[in-house]
C-alpha cells in the first residue's frame, strides 16, 4: 500500500484508475423538469434539442476518434421523441442509461409513481432499443427511498448518483450491504456547473473558458489516477455540444490517454468488474 494515498490494488491488472465520459442526453426535458411552463416556450425547449439533433452526433465522433465507449442516460420520453439518435448510440457500441422519463425528480412523488414511471419507461428501452438499462443517473442528482426499493426489485447493477466517496462502494440497504455498486459522482466533474447558461428562472450564468475547465478536470484526473480511484464526469450534450467543448472532450481525451493505466470503459463495464471483484459475495 502506498504510505501517502493508501493505494491499493482495486482494478485489474495494469489498471490505476477509471475513467467514464457519462452524457446525461435530457434534450428538451431538461427544461420542462426545471419549470413547466418551458413546455409553452419553444425557444427554451429548442435549446434542448440541441443535445439529442446536433451534440449527440459530433459527441458519438470524437468518442469514435479516441476508440473510447461511454455511457448515455436518456430519458425514455426522448428516446421516443429521438429514436435514431438513441439506436446510432448503441450501434456505436455506447450504453445506455436509465434517466426517467420526463427527467422527474419529485421527492415526494411515492413508491407508485415512480414504479409506474420506471415501468412505462422500462417498456420503451425494450420496445425501441431491445435493451434494459443496468445502471441509474437520478435526475439531477436526487434520490428517493422509493428509487432505491425499486431498484433492488429491478436488479440494477449500479447507480451513479451519489456524491460520497472517491471509490466505488456498496450501497447499504435495509441494514444490510446490498450488490448494487454505487460510482460517485461530483459537481466539479459535471459541466452543467461551468456551461449552463440561462436568464429564465432559475437562473444560471455559467460560461466558463473551455481552458479553465480543462485544467480543473486534468487536476481532478491526475489525483485520479494517483489515488487509484474512479472519475466519474457528467456531461450534457446540450452543453458541451458546442464546438470549443467538443474541443475539450477531444483534448481531455488525448490526455488521459497518454496516462499509462487509465481504463476508459462504460458505467456498466467498471461497476461489473467492481461486484465480481469486490462483491459482497467474495
Ligand atoms: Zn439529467
Amino acid at each position: 500500500m502506498d504510505t501517502v494515498t493508501g493505494k491499493e490494488q482495486r482494478w485489474p491488472v495494469g489498471v490505476q484508475c477509471a475513467v467514464n465520459f457519462g452524457f446525461d442526453v435530457d434534450g428538451e426535458t431538461l427544461w420542462t423538469s426545471r419549470d413547466a411552463e418551458n413546455w409553452n416556450r419553444p425557444a427554451n425547449l429548442a435549446q434542448g434539442s440541441y443535445g439529442p439533433r446536433v451534440a449527440v452526433p459530433k459527441i458519438l465522433n470524437v468518442l469514435d476518434k479516441h476508440e473510447v465507449k461511454a455511457t448515455f442516460f436518456i430519458p425514455a420520453w426522448i428516446i421516443e421523441k429521438y429514436p435514431e439518435m438513441a439506436r446510432e448510440v448503441i450501434e456505436r457500441g455506447h450504453e445506455v442509461g436509465y434517466h426517467g422519463y420526463l427527467h422527474e425528480f419529485d421527492m415526494t412523488a411515492g413508491y407508485e409513481t415512480e414504479k409506474e414511471i420506471m415501468d412505462k419507461s422500462l417498456d420503451i428501452f425494450e420496445r425501441v432499443l431491445k435493451v434494459r438499462p443496468r445502471g441509474l443517473r437520478s435526475p439531477l442528482c436526487e434520490m428517493t427511498e422509493a428509487t432505491m426499493r425499486l431498484m433492488h426489485e429491478y436488479e440494477f447493477l449500479y447507480s451513479s448518483t451519489m456524491m460520497d466517496d472517491d471509490f466505488p462502494y456498496f450501497w447499504k440497504y435495509q441494514g444490510k450491504i446490498s450488490n448494487i455498486v454505487e460510482l460517485p459522482i461530483q459537481w466539479l466533474w459535471d459541466d452543467s456547473s461551468y456551461f449552463f447558461f440561462t436568464l429564465s428562472d432559475p437562473v444560471r450564468r455559467g460560461i466558463s473558458t473551455p481552458s479553465k475547465v480543462l485544467e480543473i478536470w486534468k487536476g481532478e484526473f491526475d489525483g485520479v489516477l494517483e489515488y487509484g480511484a474512479i472519475l466519474d464526469l457528467v456531461f450534457h450534450p446540450q452543453l458541451s455540444g458546442r464546438y470549443s467543448r467538443i474541443k475539450l472532450i477531444d483534448d481531455l481525451l488525448t490526455y488521459m490517454k497518454s496516462k499509462q493505466g487509465t481504463w476508459i470503459a462504460t458505467c456498466e463495464e467498471i461497476a461489473g468488474y467492481w461486484r465480481d471483484a469486490h462483491g459482497p459475495a467474495n
